[in-house]
Parts: structure tokens; C-alpha cells; sequence
């Protein structure tokens, strides 16, 4: 469902993709793993185009796409399909939960006022924030916040949810209510999960599969419980370190 191949990326002088290649089936849960600096974000902002890739390929549903040649209308298109969640929720402070999951659909899709409230309380009753539609981001907690982040994520009405370490500024009771969100939202809606995590935990919980990054290059994949029982990479190992 999705294929992207010979994905690169660089900063200036330096090199932070390398020709990363990677199936997902649709439905999937994966978790990308790697130490801190491999290029896991730079990875998920390129497939949402809020980063421009040197090069590489991305099929998705039987389209694909040059990354570095995509014209505006089909990163629009692409956008629409591909939601990205935050570690800090990126919610507009001056607007309510209601507006915070409204504004994409008004300004960005043209969408009419009605129909935008309309999704947006479904969206928002979906993640069980129906009463704080009026809320502000400052009225609500950490975890509440996320769930108005994932609710403006769904409105979109996405194929696959990019989440960066989406969990990773909540304690341990709301990362376990997020990830039952998410779950019921890849079960229920069939949105596949690509998710960053530095937790093991959070990769064991939800994801069937893992693909583990080192400095711009996958260095390993496959079913989370085979590569958690015998990790094959260096890298693999010493994350795993901790677990043990
Ligand atoms: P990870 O998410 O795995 O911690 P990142 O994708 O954020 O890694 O970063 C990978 C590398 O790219 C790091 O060395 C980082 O400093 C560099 N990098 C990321 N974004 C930028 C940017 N906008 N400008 C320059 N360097 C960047
Ligand atoms: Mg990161």
C-alpha cells in the first residue's frame, strides 16, 4: 500500500537519509526505533513532504511519486492521506479544541463551516473529547491535548498516521490510553501506524513490526517479538540492552 524506495536526504554538508527502502502493508503497525540523530523524524517528515527528500520514490495506493519533483497539488493530495502526529500536540494556543480540528478543514480544503464542525465533533467524539470541543490547548492536559492533536489527524480521514514520539511527554497512564486510541483507530478505521518511539514498551504494546534506523540506513526489520527475542544488528542489541 505503501513503497518507498531510495529515499535520501541531506543538510547541507550532511548526509542524514540514505536510500532508505521500506514496504508497509496497509493496516500495519510499525515502530521505527534508532538511537537519537539516525534520521527517524527527517524519515516521517519526508513521506509528509513537511521536509523535501534529495531523492527516492513513494508508491501509494498504485501512484507513485517522484519525492523531490512532487508538485504543490500533489502534496496536497498526499497530506490529506498521511496525518502527522507530534510529541508537542502543535496545537494552535488562541484556538479551542473545536477550532483547533476545524482549521485544516476550512482554510486548507475550502471546506464549508458546517460540514468542517460537523467531521470535527466526530473526529473529536471519536477520541473521547467530545465535552472539551470548547476547551483551549492551556485548559487541557498533556494527554487531552494529544487527543485533540490525533482528533485534527482524523479528520482528514487519513490512510496512514505518521506519529513522532507522540507519547513521549505523557506519563505512563495516558501513554497506555493513547496507544489504546490509536490501536482502536488502526482496528476500527484500518489507519496504518508508522510510529517513532524511543520506548520499548510503546514498540511491544502496538506494533507488529519494527524497523530499527542507524545513521540514515535501516539496518534491520521484522516482527517485533523476533526482533526483540534475537536482535541481528549492533544497534538492535545495544537498545535492547536496556530491557533486559
Ligand atoms: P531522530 O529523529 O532519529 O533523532 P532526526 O531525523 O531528527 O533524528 O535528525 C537526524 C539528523 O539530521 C541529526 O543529525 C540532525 O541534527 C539533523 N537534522 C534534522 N533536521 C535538521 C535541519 N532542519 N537542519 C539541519 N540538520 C537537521
Ligand atoms: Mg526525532
Amino acid at each position: 500500500m505503501l513503497e518507498i524506495k531510495n529515499i535520501k536526504k541531506s543538510f547541507g554538508q550532511t548526509d542524514v537519509l540514505h536510500d532508505i527502502s521500506l514496504s508497509v502493508n496497509k493496516g500495519d503497525v510499525i515502530a521505527v526505533l534508532g538511537p537519537s540523530g539516525s534520521g527517524k523524524t527527517t524519515l516521517l517528515r519526508c513521506l509528509n513532504f513537511l521536509e523535501k527528500a534529495d531523492g527516492g520514490t513513494m508508491t501509494f495506493d498504485d501512484e507513485t511519486i517522484e519525492l523531490h519533483k512532487a508538485s504543490k497539488r500533489t502534496i496536497a493530495r498526499i497530506r490529506k492521506k498521511t496525518a502527522f502526529v507530534f510529541q508537542n500536540y502543535n496545537l494552535f494556543a488562541n484556538k479551542t479544541a473545536l477550532q483547533n480540528v476545524t482549521e485544516g478543514l476550512i482554510v486548507g480544503r475550502k471546506m464549508p463551516k458546517d460540514e468542517a464542525n460537523k467531521i470535527a465533533h466526530e473526529a473529536l467524539k471519536k477520541v473521547g473529547m467530545e465535552d472539551r470541543s470548547d476547551y483551549y490547548p492551556s485548559q487541557l492536559s498533556g494527554g487531552q491535548q494529544q487527543r485533540v492533536a490525533i482528533a485534527r489527524a482524523l479528520a482528514n480521514r487519513p490512510s496512514i498516521m505518521l506519529c513522532d514520539e507522540a507519547t513521549s511527554a505523557l506519563d505512563t497512564m495516558t501513554t497506555h490510553s493513547i496507544l489504546e486510541l490509536l490501536k482502536c483507530i488502526n482496528q476500527e478505521l484500518g489507519v496504518t501506524l508508522i510510529i517513532i518511539t524511543h520506548s520499548l514498551t510503546v514498540a511491544e504494546l502496538i506494533c507488529d513490526n519494527v524497523v530499527v534506523i542507524d545513521e540514515g540506513v535501516i539496518v534491520e526489520q521484522g516482527k517485533t517479538e523476533d526482533v526483540f527475542s534475537n536482535p541481528q544488528s549492533e544497534v538492535a542489541k545495544k537498545l535492547l540492552e536496556k530491557r533486559l
